[in-house]
């Protein structure tokens, strides 16, 4: 499909060279190929670990017919309305009954209870009138109802959890109910990161002349944390080639990727291409994109890297957009599915084409039950309140040359984000 091509206009020669954001996640997936280290590991410590291996089921789930209710285990041909059958036993969860049933007698059984071989219906307490062993059933019954069946939930040989899949609560218990101790799972990746500028404080320290605390740092903290990798935060490093060098070879080493803010743009102090290009294999992006034009990708000795730009709300939109799908690939995890909306927004947005804007919005629910969403006020890529009030982003396409309110837009929650 031939890409976008922006009007004419003055912007556009620019534009032009400009790599779209599909592109470059092509590009980045490409370079990326799943860590194979995997360990066994118990199962709760499993937790939010990614399966190296497909959970196959060992056995049936429920292995045993057993009654959904407690009630009475009844012939599925006694149960007319007003009929009286006689209770000759009676069966708990792990206490099967194991004599004979005739026609004409039943049960006590209590939930979970294993289904006793002669009866195949139970009969709900509430509907049965007890006078000693005398048991009279009331109301319209179906043969084989309140019955679990053997193999309902999963079967034996079955596939229950694919390779990739990462391990939920839900699957601690799935897992746990075949019997399964122990699982093989990915190791977690290990991401070094640090932030670039001669600007940048640390919290602690007081603020000179034309400082600014550094942010992103903390930021990038979070996000990494919330994908459960293991984190390498080495600091603030100035402006200088000898530093960055030093910086950017340690962390090659010590981690799988290395990710940086800062630098990577056409300023005088953005040494960071220059170290790359002497250290690694690393490309220069112009993205089309907006907040986060210039992103710079490759590889440093065997450590994926990725130059994220300064800006605080850039930095947080080229990570939700590149690096956590890279993360995830590199760590093992499935490809997962997207999370998008088609929402009615309330909001007029300005916006010139030629570029995709990740603008931040507010999703939310009118007074009649319907979702809308709005935009969070202005949109500068230094303005990181937008991202904190913020719940989702409005993705505009490159072709999109503003949005009259009441319009419906395209919508990325920031829960699908983590
Ligand atoms: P740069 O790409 O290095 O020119 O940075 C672009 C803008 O982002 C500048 O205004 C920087 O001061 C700001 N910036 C860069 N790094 C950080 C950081 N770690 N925390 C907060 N702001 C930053
Ligand atoms: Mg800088």
């Amino acid at each position: 499909m031939a890409d976008f091509i922006p009007q004419a206009s003055c912007a556009d020669a620019h534009e032009a060279q400009s790599l779209s954001v599909q592109q470059a996640k092509q590009r980045i997936s490409k370079l990326v190929t799943p860590i194979n280290s995997w360990r066994k590991q118990a199962l709760r410590e499993a937790l939010g670990l990614i399966l190296d291996q497909e959970i196959i089921s060992p056995i049936d789930v429920p292995p045993h017919n057993n009654s959904a209710m407690d009630g009475y285990a009844v012939h599925g041909d006694d149960l007319s309305d007003g009929i009286t059958v006689k209770q000759v036993g009676v069966a708990f969860a792990g206490q099967p009954f194991n004599g004979s049933i005739r026609r004409g007698e039943c049960i006590r059984i209590m939930t979970g209870a294993m289904m006793p071989v002669d009866c195949n219906t139970v009969v709900m307490q509430e509907h049965v009138e007890v006078n000693g062993e005398q048991i009279t059933l009331h109301g319209k019954h179906t043969a084989k109802q309140n019955v679990r069946y053997r193999g309902e939930d999963l079967k034996i040989g079955e596939i229950v959890l694919e390779k990739g899949h990462q391990i939920m609560p839900a699957d601690l218990g799935l897992i746990a109910s075949l019997g399964i101790a122990e699982v093989k799972v990915k190791r977690k990746i290990r991401v070094a990161f640090f932030s670039t500028g001669d600007e940048l404080r640390s919290l602690g320290e007081s603020l000179e002349q034309g400082q600014i605390y550094d942010s992103n740092r903390y930021t990038l903290y979070g996000m990494l944390k919330r994908l459960d990798v293991d984190i390498i935060d080495m600091g603030v490093i100035a402006d200088n080639k000898d530093d960055l060098r030093q910086a950017l070879l340690l962390a090659s080493e010590q981690a799988d990727v290395v990710l940086t803010s800062g630098g990577v743009s056409v300023g005088d102090a953005d040494y960071v291409k220059e170290m790359l290009a002497e250290l690694g294999q690393v490309d220069f992006w112009k993205l089309a994109m907006k907040p986060g034009r210039p992103l710079a990708f490759g590889k440093i000795n065997n450590a994926l890297f990725f130059g994220l730009p300064g800006n605080p709300v850039s930095v947080m939109v080229t990570f939700y957009q590149f690096v956590t799908e890279a993360l995830q690939q590199l760590s093992g995890l499935a490809k997962q599915p997207q999370h998008h909306l088609q929402v009615n927004c309330v909001s007029p947005i300005r916006k010139r084409a030629g570029r995709f804007e990740f603008q931040r919005g507010i999703l939310f629910t009118d007074e009649q039950g319907q979702a809308q969403v709005k935009i969070t006020g202005e949109q500068g890529s230094g303005i990181l309140r937008s991202m904190s009030i913020a719940n989702c982003f409005i993705l505009l396409e490159e072709a999109c040359d503003g949005v009259e309110p009441n319009t419906i837009v395209t919508v990325q929650p920031f829960s699908g984000l983590i």
